[in-house]
């Protein structure tokens, strides 16, 4: 039988190396950057949108990804290392994270669970990741383990480096109040499963957050799609956790505080990183290294009008013979 080849993509000037995944309207393939500076990882993740008719109906959807994911410089969220375009696709140059995703990380686990201790220590950087998107303005709005990433499968008994990454439903509070209902519907809060009316898009975040820490400890999710009555579940917060699983009494705290249907009740970020779960083996400086990064952060308008223009530039089908445009987005702190 011949060998099956995956297709292979024009990425300017880097190599393909094979394909990682496909996303709701793109591609997401392997490449190496033959031009990395030898500190530099050579390694890429590059996403690629088609241009086009379908670029049109998602813009504010990629612009926003594109925008908020490379205003977010931090060693627990993916960085975009360059943004490009092809005759053929808008291509995002991303750190590649080589460790796969955190859901199939949990499944290679005894009965598809971590233990706490191991599920603590993604919590953490989940934790501190997100306190650095939202103290910079930034809500996801689609946390789940297919978008947590990991610097390395952890086969060999090491810990993983947890990367947030898929930042295309993502919000800033400096345009209006979410009120769009997006995300995916097991890890929804149960004021974005009402609808209608403007949430609180940060707090939302840390109900997804809650049934994360839930689907790596117990190996299911809080609220099953598999049972009929799963919104009435998600608008109660009504979930069990099974007698055959140990989970100690401080997190079965957080959890039941996490996991409560009235967000202005809810557990805040300020409240979960005094949290004595949270707080257990946290290294030290840990919570302190947000304060760093937020100052040396780059700007946000900055890349605003480069964005949208490139953006703008990517729903024409590119002209045959087109020379590529390519405009590195440089960290203002670098
Ligand atoms: P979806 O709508 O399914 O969430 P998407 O279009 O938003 O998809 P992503 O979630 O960003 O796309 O990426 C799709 C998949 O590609 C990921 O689940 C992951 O397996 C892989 N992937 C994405 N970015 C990287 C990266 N930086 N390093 C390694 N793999 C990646
Ligand atoms: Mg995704």
């Amino acid at each position: 039988m011949p060998a099956v080849s995956s297709p292979q993509y024009d990425l300017g000037r880097y190599q393909q190396t094979g394909v990682l995944g496909a996303g709701t309207f793109g591609v997401v393939v392997r490449a190496v950057d033959p031009d990395s500076l030898a500190d530099c990882p050579a390694e890429v993740a590059i996403k690629l949108l088609p241009r086009g008719e379908l670029l049109k109906n998602f813009k504010t959807y990629v612009t926003r990804e594109i925008l908020h994911q490379s205003c977010l410089e931090h060693p627990f969220i993916v960085s975009i290392k360059e943004v490009f375009l092809t005759r053929t696709h808008l291509a995002i140059a991303m750190e590649y994270a080589q460790g796969g995703d955190l859901f199939r990380y949990v499944l290679r686990h005894k009965a598809a669970r971590l233990a706490e201790s191991q599920a603590r220590w993604i919590f953490q950087q989940l934790v501190i990741g997100l306190d650095f998107c939202h103290r910079s303005g930034v809500a996801n709005r689609d946390l789940k383990l297919e978008n947590m990433l990991l610097d390395r499968d952890g086969q060999d008994g090491t810990r993983p480096l947890l990367k947030i990454c898929d930042f295309g439903y993502s919000k800033h509070e400096m345009n209006s109040s979410a009120k769009t209902g997006v995300g995916t519907p097991i890890y929804m809060a149960p004021e974005i499963i009402y609808g209608g009316n403007r949430y609180d898009a940060k707090a939302a975040d840390l109900w997804s957050v809650g049934v994360i820490l839930f689907a790596m400890l117990i190996g299911r999710y809080p609220f099953s799609q598999r049972e009929s009555n799963v919104a009435r579940n998600i608008v109660s917060a009504t979930y069990s956790l099974p007698d055959d699983v140990q989970v100690s009494a401080p997190c079965r705290d957080l959890l039941a505080r996490l996991l409560v249907a009235n967000p202005s009740e809810r557990m805040s970020m300020e409240e979960i990183k005094v949290h004595s779960w949270f707080l257990e083996d946290l290294p030290e400086g840990a919570l302190a290294m947000n304060d760093w990064y937020l100052q040396s952060r780059p700007v946000y308008d900055q890349y605003q009008g480069m964005v949208e223009a490139m953006v703008e530039a990517a729903q024409l089908p590119g002209v045959p013979g087109e020379p590529l445009l390519s405009v590195e987005l440089e960290c203002a702190a670098h």
